[in-house]
């Protein structure tokens, strides 16, 4: 499984669609200071899922729609679109290419879809659970996490090798089913 594209519409500083295409080989995004690099690995979080504005680096969530700029006006919607290949079947779904599509409108309005079908956030994320790409998990090392982990508490640290085990998508359904 690897990450083929990244399709960017309106999200933070990309007003205009823009596509990243992680052909093999690609290995870093480089570019200047407040250039955009961050509010990339932003757009994977947040179409894996990712709930919490803060951690998007924002104060609510509408903080991830392009909010204008001198010379342009603000938009109404945010989309992020990430294409995976899963040959292998990675992920639990007998698709070759699997995409996932995250919109969100001003007015509050979300929209999830999985290759074109629209879908529930649950579905995206358990569909990621186990997988090692969800939004918890420890394919994305953010800043300030490495520190995190060597100083977090055992229990919390527990969970990265939970999720790395694959056993977390059955401790969440426990809990789920245990709440009921
Ligand atoms: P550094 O090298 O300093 O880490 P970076 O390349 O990671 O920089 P980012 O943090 O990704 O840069 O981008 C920051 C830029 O994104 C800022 O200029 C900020 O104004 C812009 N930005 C963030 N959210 C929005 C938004 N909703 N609308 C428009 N621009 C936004
Ligand atoms: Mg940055």
């Amino acid at each position: 499984m690897f990450l083929k594209r990244l399709d960017v519409i309106g999200f933070k500083s990309f007003a205009d669609r823009i596509s990243f295409e992680f052909v093999p080989g690609v290995t870093a995004v480089v570019g200047p200071n407040g250039s955009g690099k961050s509010n990339v690995i932003d757009a994977v979080r947040w179409v894996l899922g990712e709930q919490s504005a803060k951690s998007l680096r924002g104060g609510k969530m509408e903080d991830v729609i392009f909010a204008g700029s001198d010379t342009r006006k603000p938009l109404n919607f945010a989309e992020v679109t990430l294409t995976l290949e899963n040959e292998g079947r990675a992920l639990p779904i007998d698709y070759q290419e699997v995409s996932v599509t995250r919109r969100v409108y001003r007015s509050g309005e979300s929209e999830f879809y999985i290759n074109k079908q629209q879908c529930r956030l649950k579905d995206i994320v358990e569909l990621f659970m186990d997988s090692g790409l969800g939004k918890e998990a420890f394919s994305i090392i953010s800043q300030g996490k490495v520190e995190e982990i060597l100083n977090s508490k055992a229990e919390e640290r527990r969970s990265i090798f939970e999720e790395a085990a694959g056993v977390l998508k059955y401790k969440t359904r426990k809990k789920k089913a245990e709440v009921k």
